[in-house]
């Protein structure tokens, strides 16, 4: 099935523009135990319904962003920047996407 998604710098695409990134999950904190690492590594909650989910645009700005998306429908409710809808990313850094995984990886600037 196809479907359009809106990347909050390009506007309106195709979804095979973009990569999928996986539902968006609350990192551990900083000493996880191995039990909450291990949840969080291979747990998802697969959530049939409206779920936030990770998207990068492979084909256009290469921007990773979060669209809300209804899993049975494929309706996108909306979509944003990470900052604004206060997903840090990997780290915390408000940069990149979920954390490091996905084909192409986030793309971060160089350090100054
Ligand atoms: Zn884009």
């Amino acid at each position: 099935m196809s479907y359009v998604l809106s990347c909050p710098n390009c506007g309106v695409r195709e979804v095979t523009d973009f990569g999928f990134g996986g539902e968006v999950s609350a990192r551990p904190k900083s000493r996880p135990t191995f039990r909450e690492l291990n949840t969080y590594n291979y747990f998802r909650r697969n959530v049939a319904g409206v779920q936030r989910e990770w998207w990068f645009h492979r084909s256009g700005c290469r921007a990773w962003f979060i669209a809300e998306r209804n899993t049975l429908t494929n309706e996108v409710l909306f979509t944003a920047r990470p900052e604004e809808v206060g997903e840090a990313g990997p780290g915390g850094r408000g940069q990149g996407g979920p954390d490091g995984r996905g084909e192409d990886g986030p793309d971060r600037p160089a350090a100054a």
